[in-house]
């Protein structure tokens, strides 16, 4: 699809080229000749200021046919069934992300696992009760957002983790405010309860004004008391992101089908080649088939889950090491499953021109940014 220029909004909009570049110069200051490219967003506005209203129609690209085949059809939605909810943890800095992650996997190493975990991969599951769960080890929320900027919505539920010796700070309200605007429901781990002088009138006073009033202060936020130092509340935290994931009833996947999901983190590994971490998001990933990740495509080699185990298939919400790509991608983007090598291969040569065109075209294009800033 070609950008547009000052040539092309012209014809469009039947005003004189000449006419758009003096506009452009007089009332913005910016000299440019007929073939300067216009973001969509500045053509719309400069068309705007010859009182016509342009609507930029978006050529189909091969893109928009792969990402509508990753989508589930009718059949495929027909068979949904309750997939393990994917939690991301977030709170302000120390008050204890890092340490309650590490004692939610511990606290469920099965016994008699010699040496536990032998691998860490940014994510893992355990099992309470029967049941899955899936934690995002991202690296805060800076990455939660990232990764929502992509378009990546892994988290069914965000644990805010609020220490109870410091009450909320700014990025417990920075968290609050990614997880409201993602639309995914909060459960509060009041960690580090094993403090003495915990002022809990106090923080049940501070989540309130965040609008998430505990329930044992009238309100409906779930909130448990944990301490990772100690092990308290651990299983109680569990317990309540069980029951939050079931009256969820959107988190469903299809097993059956085609493995879908995104990219957690990826590097390249000496010896092994570019090793990426994806979370499964639908259906199921297995060895041997073609995936397409961001700019990287190849056949999957080997998985290996959580605890560095080979696995032949991982299913929804399983986070899992994939071998075989051919390119580093970037975190938080999507990644799918074709039928074949030279598809994935014209996929990803198509992407990987789009890459370089973009990153050519932005350093010409008129932006709405210097349009304005010029005004
Ligand atoms: P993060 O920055 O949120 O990942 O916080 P960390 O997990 O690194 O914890 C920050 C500090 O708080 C460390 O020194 C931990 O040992 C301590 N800490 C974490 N959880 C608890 C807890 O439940 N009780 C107490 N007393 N200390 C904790
Ligand atoms: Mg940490």
């Amino acid at each position: 699809e070609p950008p547009i220029n000052v040539r092309s909004l012209s014809e469009a909009i039947g005003i004189r080229a000449n006419d758009l570049i003096k506009r452009m110069m007089n009332s913005m200051g910016l000299q440019v000749n007929i073939n300067a490219n216009l973001e969509e967003e500045s053509a719309v506005m400069l068309a705007m200021e010859f009182g016509v209203e342009l609507e930029v129609i978006h050529e189909r690209t091969a893109e928009d046919d792969l990402l509508e085949a990753w989508e589930p059809d009718e059949a495929e939605v027909l068979n949904q069934v309750p997939r393990p909810p994917v939690i991301t943890i977030l709170g302000h800095v120390d008050h204890g992300k890092t340490s309650l992650l590490d004692r939610i996997r511990k606290s469920n190493v099965v016994s008699g696992e010699s040496g536990g975990i032998t691998q860490h991969i940014g994510a893992y599951q355990v099992e309470h009760e029967g049941k899955l769960l899936t934690f995002v080890d991202t690296p805060g929320h800076e990455a939660f957002t990232a990764m929502r900027a992509r378009g990546a919505n892994v988290t069914d539920i965000v644990v805010l983790v609020v220490a109870a010796d410091d009450g909320v700070m700014p990025q417990t309200q920075e968290a609050i405010a990614h997880a409201k605007a993602a639309d995914v429901p909060i459960v509060i781990a009041l960690n580090k309860i094993d403090l003495p002088n915990v002022n809990l009138n106090k923080i049940y006073g501070e989540l309130s004004q965040q609008d998430l009033a505990p329930e044992e202060y009238g309100g409906d936020t779930p909130v448990v008391k944990t301490s990772a130092v100690t092990g308290q509340g651990i299983p109680e935290l569990l317990e309540m992101l069980g029951i939050v994931a079931e009256l969820r009833c959107e988190i469903l996947a299809t097993p059956s089908r085609p493995a879908t999901g995104t990219c957690l983190e990826a590097s390249i590994s000496e010896g092994r080649g570019v090793v990426a971490t994806v979370l499964v998001q639908d259906g199921t990933l297995k060895v041997g088939d073609v995936m397409v990740c961001g700019d990287g495509f190849g056949r999957v080699r080997a998985l290996f889950d959580d605890k560095g185990n080979s696995v032949t298939e991982a299913g929804p919400s399983m986070p899992v090491e994939v071998s075989g790509l051919d390119e580093v991608p970037t975190a938080g983007e999507k990644f799918g499953v074709v039928e074949d090598v030279s598809r994935a291969r014209e996929i990803a040569e198509t992407r990987r021109l789009r890459t370089r065109g973009v990153a050519l075209g932005e350093r010409q294009a008129v932006t709405l940014e210097n349009l304005y800033s010029k005004m």
